[in-house]
Formats: structure tokens, C-alpha cells, sequence
């Protein structure tokens, strides 16, 4: 089939690359001038395993094209996603001002023939019908429209960055939102090879569930989610803090009802808290829906609660041990919200470089890719360090902040060795505690 993805970020760019890995012929359009020159040149603008691979091999074959030019895109496709960033603003509310410009953009370019307009982006409920609004609004604009034809489908993406490649080819369910039974089967041909398995690590499986549902419940379970997946974690959170306060130990605690099939053993690793560029806005933007229409969110609030705190409280270990932080250096391991990513928007990093500069200290970081790539990535009052033993070097204490897998090998020996005073906060619980230990290394987690 022919494909339009509109918005090349974390979401676009792989569904581009990954639908047209299993046969479709995709053109990708993204109005950042810069980004298509690189996708152009065969980089990728985002870090993603994988991801690299498979756009070399999909445009070498011609199935993948970048352009900056919507209307390219649109008279290509018969499907169009629009797969642009949904920030949340500071009332909490979702910003759909790009999802806004490119549906009218669609509109003014939509010319005769059928065409199936797909939200990728997560967006409030109700948006798929005021997308058909701003596009006919944008068919209106120009004379002589012709006959046209288009239906709006919510497909709301699941995916994890760090995993994105994986998550597309083995999806544990496909959600397809629509009034319309035409579109809905347009989308399940576009997606039979993943429903199939074709492309799946693990083809003995039952075909992938196919979730199809009106407009507003494919919005409200991309929400609903994300809302779920967050309260858990600070469930798991406040847990921990009690356990802090009574001598148990989180890791044995999730073990112990993570066993247990209600509850399951996924989403109950205690740390810092949640961050990164969905569960923070999404869980804001669906209060603010229940807000307007006049329901108090208590449990969802609550969530927000305790995260918010949750990435303070390596801040309360780290003067718990040194007192006084004014005038010390303080070395945090990894920045972007999570590993395997290059994605820094709002992880629980920026809070504490914040935190620690308002109380004083010096912050030094080391982080696999931000530190590699020679770039500042927005970031204010941190020294950024080109290796771990640089980081260590004259430190007081170590906070880990990102669970990178290359952090479980580092020579902690000798970085131990190079610190003030060997203090280590980890904020995920993710080290190995007793070989700390034995390098001379306080160690303080979280809930243990
Ligand atoms: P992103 O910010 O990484 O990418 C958005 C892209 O859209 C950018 O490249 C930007 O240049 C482009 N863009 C903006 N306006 C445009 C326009 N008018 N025309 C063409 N391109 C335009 O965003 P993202 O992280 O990929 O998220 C996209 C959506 O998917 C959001 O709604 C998000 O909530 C949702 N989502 C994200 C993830 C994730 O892990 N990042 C997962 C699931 C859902």
C-alpha cells in the first residue's frame, strides 16, 4: 500500500521505516528542514536500536522516501498518519496546535480519491471527529475541491523507545478506532503482515489481537494505559518508601507479589519515578479531560503526587549521607529518562541537576549518548564527562539515574578509588549492591 507518515520523531520515523520494511512504499514527511537532509543522507535523526538497518535497506530499495513537501505526501498516500509531538502545555492540557496544522495542511492538499487519515498521535478524546472538522475546514479553503473522500482512524501507538524497532514487528495488540468499516479494513490489510506475525521473532504465535473500537475509546486506551502503567510505578514508589521507613526490602517485596498473575511482575522495579516525553503529559492531559467535564481525578492526582516527590528523594539520601551539599560534586550516572534512548524530555535528571544547583553543589554526569554525542542537549548546570572514571574523579558521591546496561560492567574499583568519599545513591535500584560493597562503596537504594 501506499503510505504518508506526517512527523518524523520517535513514533513517525519508526512506523515510516517499519512499514515499509514488511512491503509498503512509504514517503515521510517532516517540516524540519535539517531532519530531512540527514534522513536523506541515510542517518537517522533519533537514537533507536535497529532502526538505522532498516531505513538504509528500505530506501535502497526505493520503498522509503523523506520530504519536506506535505502535499508529495499526501497525493502519495492512501494512508495518511499524522504522527506529529502532542506536548503538554502548562495547564496541562495537550498542545494539538501541530496536529491542528497538519490535518488543515491535509485538507488544502487532498484531492480526488479515498484516503484513510490516521492519529498516531496521542491526542484528547474527541479529537478524531475535530480532525475530519480542521480538514474539511482545510478543503473549504481552496475552490473547486472536487470529490473527495476520507475517513479518520485512531491508531494509537504503543511502542517504547529503546525497544521501538521490537515493539512495531511484535505488537502485543493493534488498536483501530473508526466510524468507518471501509477505513477499518484499509488498516487491517496495511497491518496484516505484523497481525500475521511475518515479521515477528516469534511466528508460533497466535495472530496479534486486533482491538477495533469507535473513535473516542482508541483514544481514551492509549490514555488509559499510560495512566495505568504510571500509577503503577508510584504505587510500586510509595511502597518503597514505606519499606525505607520499616527495614523491608523492595526488590523482595515486587518479587514476592509480582508472582502473583493479577498483579504481574512488569512495571514494579521502585526508583525514581516515571519521566520521559508520554506517561508525564498524557496522565496530565487525561485530568485535564476529566477536569472538563467535571470529575476530580483523586487516584490519577495522586500518581502525579508521589512521582513529582519520588525524584527528590535521592536528593534526601544524598544530604542523609553528606549533610551539607554546598560545595560538593556530585556525579550522576546517565540523563536521557530511560536506556536505549537519546530522549531527555522531562527525566527525572533535569529535576535533580536542578535540585543539586539550588542547593550548591556541583554536577558532574556521564551518559552513554549524550556524552558520545558532543552535544548539550538543552542542558544547564551539569559538566558533562566524556568517561565514567572522569565522572568519578573527585566526586563525593555517585547518583545512578539511568539503568544503562554498560553501568553493570564499569570498573567501579578504581572509580571508587578516585572519588572523595565512595557514596553511591542508585536510583533504580539496578546494581549489583554487595559487589559495591566490597569496592568500598556506601550504597544506598531505594526501598532496600
Ligand atoms: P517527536 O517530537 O519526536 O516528533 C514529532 C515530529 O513531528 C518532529 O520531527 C517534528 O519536526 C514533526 N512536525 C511537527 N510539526 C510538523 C508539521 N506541521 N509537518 C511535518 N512535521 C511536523 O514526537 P514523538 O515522540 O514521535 O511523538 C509523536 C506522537 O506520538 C505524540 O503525540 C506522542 O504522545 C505519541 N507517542 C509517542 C511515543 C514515544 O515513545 N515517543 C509513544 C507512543 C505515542
Amino acid at each position: 500500500m501506499r503510505v504518508c507518515v506526517i512527523g518524523t520523531g520517535y513514533v513517525g520515523l519508526v512506523t515510516g521505516v517499519c512499514l515499509a520494511h514488511i512491503g509498503h512504499n512509504v514517503i515521510c514527511v517532516d517540516n524540519n528542514e535539517e531532519k530531512v537532509k540527514l534522513m536523506k543522507s541515510g542517518q537517522s535523526p533519533i537514537y533507536e536500536p535497529g532502526l538505522s538497518k532498516l531505513m538504509h535497506e528500505s530506501a535502497d530499495v526505493g520503498r522509503l522516501e523523506f520530504t519536506v513537501d506535505l502535499a508529495t505526501g499526501v497525493a502519495h498516500g492512501e494512508v495518511l498518519f499524522i504522527a506529529v509531538g502532542t506536548p503538554a502545555l502548562p495547564t496541562g492540557e495537550s498542545d494539538t496546535r501541530y496536529v491542528e496544522a497538519v490535518a488543515r495542511s491535509i485538507g488544502t492538499n487532498l484531492y480526488q480519491g479515498y484516503k484513510v487519515i490516521v492519529n498516531k498521535s496521542t491526542v484528547p478524546i474527541g479529537s478524531g471527529d475535530w480532525v475530519r472538522m480542521i480538514v474539511m475546514d482545510g478543503l473549504n479553503e481552496r475552490p473547486n475541491n472536487g470529490k473527495v473522500e476520507f475517513d479518520v482512524v485512531s491508531n494509537p501507538e504503543f511502542l517504547r523507545e529503546g525497544s521501538a524497532v521490537y515493539d512495531t514487528f511484535n505488537p502485543e495488540r493493534i488498536v483501530l478506532g473508526s466510524n468507518s468499516n471501509k477505513a477499518i479494513a484499509m488498516m487491517q490489510e496495511l497491518y496484516s503482515p505484523l497481525v500475521e506475525r511475518k515479521f515477528a521473532n516469534n511466528t508460533a504465535l497466535n495472530p496479534v489481537p486486533v482491538v477495533v473500537t469507535d473513535l473516542n475509546s482508541a483514544e481514551m486506551i492509549k490514555y488509559a494505559a499510560n495512566a495505568f502503567l504510571a500509577t503503577k510505578i508510584s504505587f510500586i514508589n510509595e511502597v518503597a518508601n514505606i519499606c525505607d521507613r520499616v527495614g523491608a526490602d523492595i526488590t523482595q517485596v515486587a518479587k514476592g507479589i509480582g508472582l502473583d498473575s493479577r498483579i504481574g511482575n512488569k512495571f514494579l522495579q521502585a526508583g525514581i519515578g516515571w519521566g520521559g516525553s508520554c506517561f508525564p503529559k498524557d496522565i496530565l492531559a487525561l485530568i485535564h479531560t476529566a477536569t472538563d467535564y467535571g470529575y476530580e481525578t483523586e487516584l490519577l492526582n495522586a500518581a502525579v503526587a508521589v512521582n513529582k516527590h519520588q525524584r527528590l528523594i535521592v536528593i534526601e539520601k544524598l544530604q542523609q549521607e553528606l549533610k551539607i551539599l554546598k560545595g560538593k560534586t556530585i556525579g550522576l550516572l546517565g540523563l536521557t529518562f530511560k536506556p536505549n534512548t537519546d530522549d531527555m524530555r522531562d527525566a527525572p535528571s533535569l529535576v535533580i541537576i536542578e535540585q543539586l544547583n539550588r542547593l550548591g553543589a556541583k554536577v558532574k554526569a556521564y551518559d552513554p549518548i549524550v556524552s558520545q554525542s558532543g552535544l548539550s542537549h538543552g542542558l544547564s548546570g551539569v559538566i558533562i564527562e566524556a568517561n565514567p572514571e572522569m565522572l568519578a574523579d573527585s566526586c563525593d558521591a555517585l547518583v545512578l539515574v539511568t539503568g544503562w546496561q554498560e553501568f553493570l560492567k564499569l570498573d567501579f574499583e578504581r572509580m571508587a578509588s578516585l572519588m572523595v568519599s565512595p557514596v553511591i545513591i542508585d536510583g533504580r535500584n539496578f546494581l549489583n549492591r554487595s559487589q559495591l560493597e566490597f569496592f568500598g562503596f556506601r550504597y544506598l537504594g531505594i526501598g532496600r
